[in-house]
């Protein structure tokens, strides 16, 4: 696959396109992006398209479980979840039928996508697209349902993690060898910050992978960190772009150790952008003693528990006691799992008690440049300090600096590191044209 997006479009090729919730809110939205579609396979190209649930459905679905049972059975709630792209997917092969073309809708299982077995974040391990092909080459635009897949092992649907669609549309766009992947959405691209929290953020016309990687992982939730993974996997360009309207977007491809992305982070900006996360929460283990295998014991316990866990910091313990507290985060919907499995091993570990705090956010400066800028933690840190911020926790990559901060003061920390690295456009405002940012 190249990377001159537009030209490939223009001729003919097979093009993978992947349309969000946002941009499938009602019957409206559905025939607007069927006409999208069909305009794509009218310029002479295969069409695959995957789809995610029309609208804040998912959400309505997990509410309504949790009505039924607070804890609901995996299997199950991966079961109704899937409902919501099977809706999507049959409503957009109708309005395409209705534009006098043929669209043969898939669900996961069918179009081959392969998962390994874990129930609510089962990973892509294959892509079998035999029924795909055979669709395309009987001249059918094919739709498939996304963010599902069918566990090798148990022969259960699984699910991917929310905002899943986005990596199966990657997937797909590897398995048949894609000239292009188009990951349609309700604002224009990648921006240098969250448009709904900065509507000065300015739209990034390109991004390597790995400045994609972490903002993905840091919660823009543009697109699907294991989305991003792929990509990088097979080398496979993203193009990001809004549904609502023909600009073009922001092109994910490359890596920052390409000489071409070396000399565009010397010229241009040292932070490609800034990123918030309000999905985790923080535990502390507090009083463990402090021996060798005790951290392991614990984190032992959340492994065996499936939970990914995001920073950890282990304080020096007090001479006294010879005790220490151990805090973490993790995503606020593994939480209860995680204070379960705990719990359950106070009496083997000999730890005081559990703090469970899910009342904090995390802000993430993100820039290849940064390697090669020395000065970007203390100017993050003063910023922050003006802005009367305080910081909780602390870590950093080679290219990322993130801090856990109160819930409350995520917007204004954010909108005062745009404006101080200097990443507020001048001008135009971001549109966001849809959705709920739910
Ligand atoms: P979809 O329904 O198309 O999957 P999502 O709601 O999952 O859409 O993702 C799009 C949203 O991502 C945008 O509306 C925006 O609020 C949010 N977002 C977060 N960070 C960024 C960013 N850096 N650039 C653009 N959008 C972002
Ligand atoms: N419908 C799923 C979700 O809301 C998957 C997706 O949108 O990509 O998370
Ligand atoms: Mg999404």
């Amino acid at each position: 696959m190249g990377s001159d997006v537009a030209e490939q479009v223009s001729r003919r090729g097979l093009v993978v396109q992947k349309y969000g919730g946002s941009s499938l809110s009602d019957a409206a939205a559905v025939k607007r992006v069927a006409r999208r579609i069909v305009e794509a396979k009218k310029q002479g190209n295969d069409v695959v398209v995957a789809v995610s649930a029309m609208g804040d459905s998912t959400d309505d679905l997990l509410d309504l479980a949790s009505k039924v049972s607070p804890v609901p059975p995996a299997r199950e709630l991966d079961m109704l979840l899937t409902a919501g792209e099977r809706i999507s997917m049959a409503v957009v092969a109708m309005a395409i039928s209705d534009l006098g073309f043929t669209a043969r809708s898939f669900t996961g299982s069918q179009a081959g996508v392969i998962t390994d077995s874990v129930h609510g974040k089962a990973k892509i391990i294959d892509v079998t697209p035999g029924r795909i092909t055979d669709a395309i080459a009987e001249g059918h635009i094919v739709i498939v349902a996304g963010f599902q897949g069918v566990s090798q092992d148990t022969k259960e649907i699984t699910t991917l993690g929310r905002g899943g669609t986005d990596t199966t549309a990657v997937a797909l766009a590897a398995a048949l060898d894609a000239d292009v992947c188009e990951i349609y959405t309700d604002v224009d691209g990648v921006f240098t910050a969250d448009p709904r929290i900065v509507p000065s953020a300015r739209k990034l016309e390109r991004v390597t992978y790995e400045e994609m990687l972490e903002l993905a992982a840091c919660g823009a939730k543009i697109l699907h960190l294991r989305c991003v993974e792929y990509a990088r996997r097979y080398d496979i360009p993203i193009h990001v772009r809004s549904s609502f309207s023909q600009l073009h977007g922001t092109v994910v491809s490359g890596s920052i150790d390409d000489p071409l992305s070396q000399e565009a982070t010397m010229e241009q900006a040292i932070i490609s952008g800034v990123a918030h996360d309000r999905s985790e929460a923080k535990i502390t283990v507090v009083g463990v003693p402090d021996k060798v295998g005790e951290a392991a014991r614990i984190f032992d316990a959340l492994s065996k528990a499936q939970i990914n866990l995001d920073m950890i910091v282990q304080n020096v313990s007090a001479a006294s006691t010879n005790l220490t507290d151990i805090s973490f985060t993790l995503p606020r919907t593994d939480g209860q799992t995680a204070m379960q499995a705990l719990h359950a091993l106070k009496g083997a570990i000999g730890f005081d008690s559990l703090i469970y705090d899910d009342k904090i956010g995390k802000v993430s400066l993100i820039g290849a440049g940064m390697r090669s800028h020395p000065g970007v933690t203390a100017k993050f840190f003063n910023c922050l300090a003006e802005a009367g911020v305080n910081i909780g926790m602390i870590s950093t990559s080679e290219i990322r600096i993130s801090v856990v901060v109160d819930e409350g003061d995520v917007d204004a920390a954010v909108t005062a590191t745009h404006t101080a690295f200097d990443l507020d456009a001048d001008e135009v405002e971001a549109v966001v044209y849809g959705g709920s940012g739910r």
